[in-house]
Parts: C-alpha cells; sequence; structure tokens
C-alpha cells in the first residue's frame, strides 16, 4: 500500500523523504486563487522518481455551481491543472464535488458536473484521472451524502471519472465510516484515492478540520478499517508538517504492515 502526505509544493520530493513517504499530494498554485498552474522546474525529477505524485485542484473550483461566474472560470481551471498535473506524472488530480446555491436545484449541479467533463473531453481531455472528493459542509453539496453521490454518478453516465474519499469528510459531513467504502463503491464503482484524516469535530458537524490520525473524534481503529477496505493509495492531509505527518504514516505503516508485505 502507498502511504504519502499532502506537503508543501516548494520541493515536494524533499518532503516526501523526511516523511519517509511513498507519496506526495500538492497545490500546484494557491489553492483560494484562480492563477492557472506555471510549468514546474521539477518535472523531469517527479516523472523520474519512485515517489507517486497526486496534485490537489484549488478549493475555489465549483463546477457545479449555477453561477455562471464561477462555473466557467471552474470548468476552464480544472483542466488547466489536469494538464499541469498530467506534465509532472501525476497519477490522479483531486477535486472537490463543488454545490449549488442554497435555492437552486440539486440536479442543475449534477448536470453542471456532466457538462464540465463534456467540455474537458472536446478540448483534448484531462490527460490523467481527475478523483472527485467527498466534501464535509454545505446542504447543497454534490458529494458530501451518499444519496448526492449517486445522483452525480448517475448524472455523468459513463464518463470516465474516479473518486476520493476523505474520511473526516465523511464522518463530518454525517456519513458512518463503518462499511463505508462498499457503500461507495456500489454507486463508483471504484476509489482511486483514499484522504486519511482524523476529524476534530463531531459526526455531522459539517465542518472541515482535519486531526492527526489518533487524536480526534474518529476511532482510530476505524480509520484503518476504510483504509483496508478501499485498497487504495493513502495520502494523509493531517496536521504537524514532517514530524506529525511522519507519525501519521509511521502509524499506518505499523498497523497495517504484514498484511501488505510493505517496508
Ligand atoms: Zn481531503
Amino acid at each position: 500500500m502507498r502511504i504519502g502526505a499532502h506537503v508543501d509544493p516548494t520541493d515536494p520530493l524533499a518532503e516526501a523523504t523526511a516523511r519517509a513517504a511513498d507519496a506526495v499530494q500538492f497545490f500546484l498554485s494557491d489553492p483560494q486563487g484562480w492563477k492557472s498552474p506555471q510549468p514546474r522546474a521539477d518535472a523531469a525529477a517527479l516523472i523520474g522518481s519512485d515517489v507517486d505524485v497526486y496534485v490537489h485542484a484549488p478549493y475555489v473550483i465549483n463546477v457545479a455551481t449555477g453561477n455562471n461566474r464561477i462555473r466557467i472560470p471552474s470548468r476552464k481551471l480544472l483542466l488547466a491543472h489536469a494538464k499541469a498535473a498530467a506534465a509532472i506524472g501525476a497519477k490522479g488530480l483531486v477535486v472537490h464535488g463543488g454545490h449549488v446555491n442554497a435555492g437552486d436545484d440539486p440536479s442543475t449541479g449534477f448536470d453542471n458536473w456532466r457538462k464540465a467533463l463534456s467540455y474537458a473531453a472536446e478540448s483534448g481531455g484531462f490527460g490523467l484521472p481527475v478523483l472527485i472528493e467527498n466534501t464535509a459542509g454545505g446542504e447543497n453539496a454534490c458529494a458530501r451524502r451518499l444519496d448526492a453521490l449517486a445522483r452525480l454518478w448517475d448524472a455523468l453516465g459513463d464518463q470516465e471519472v474516479g473518486f476520493c474519499l476523505d474520511t473526516c469528510h465523511a464522518h463530518a459531513g454525517g456519513e458512518e465510516l463503518l462499511g463505508l467504502v462498499d457503500r461507495v463503491k456500489a454507486i463508483t464503482g471504484r476509489i482511486d484515492l483514499v484522504h486519511a484524516n482524523n476529524s476534530k469535530d463531531g459526526f455531522g458537524s459539517g465542518r472541515d478540520r482535519h486531526d492527526n490520525l489518533s487524536s480526534g473524534t474518529i476511532d482510530p481503529d476505524l480509520l484503518l478499517a476504510v483504509i483496508r477496505a478501499a485498497d487504495a493509495p493513502v495520502i494523509v492531509e493531517t496536521p504537524g508538517g514532517v514530524e506529525g505527518q511522519g507519525n501519521d504514516i509511521a502509524f499506518l505503516r505499523r498497523q497495517l504492515d504484514g498484511e501488505t508485505g510493505a517496508r
């Protein structure tokens, strides 16, 4: 099982070494901004590295919204990040499921997702798997609760898209972790990546505050059960930098070792 962390984008491979990580995830631009990603000087090193690379799209992207002035730039920015992520050999681009505004028909959000994928396909394709991530908050989210996720996947039809399961978001979003992987896979058929995070907040709180794996409100054994069942690469997006994330990665290796034959 490949295990890594979300790291600062300046020198991801050094961050991986510092954490003994098999994988890294990082942003290609300010996650709160609309800037296009720039070519990276370390592209060849990232492509040639044994470390698996994942890219997280900016948080501002919301391809589901009914607001044209957000939705249209979101489509373009998602495609630009996908192409930039593919150019550094990334295995996937993670993007949040997005939401419609209060009062808007949720079905328009699912349909806008379908249109965003069609736009990308007509523009030469993403060039790598795009992984829709479940989110923690909001009453109009496309990928917070599984009933919405099922409607989203229905709307996407046979368009190719992957799924990233965040354990903090599921718990805070109000989905029980027990048996969650089976319930997700019944909808998506796949889990491409797990974001393994504990939660500072309670079940169904709708708040998105990650905690280290052995802290927080989720029983660590339940986190481990989700990770085992998902059988996908794992990224921790936990606090504490090299020490905090390094401890979380070591914890996972200790707990999962022997089952996977990992180092
Ligand atoms: Zn996440």
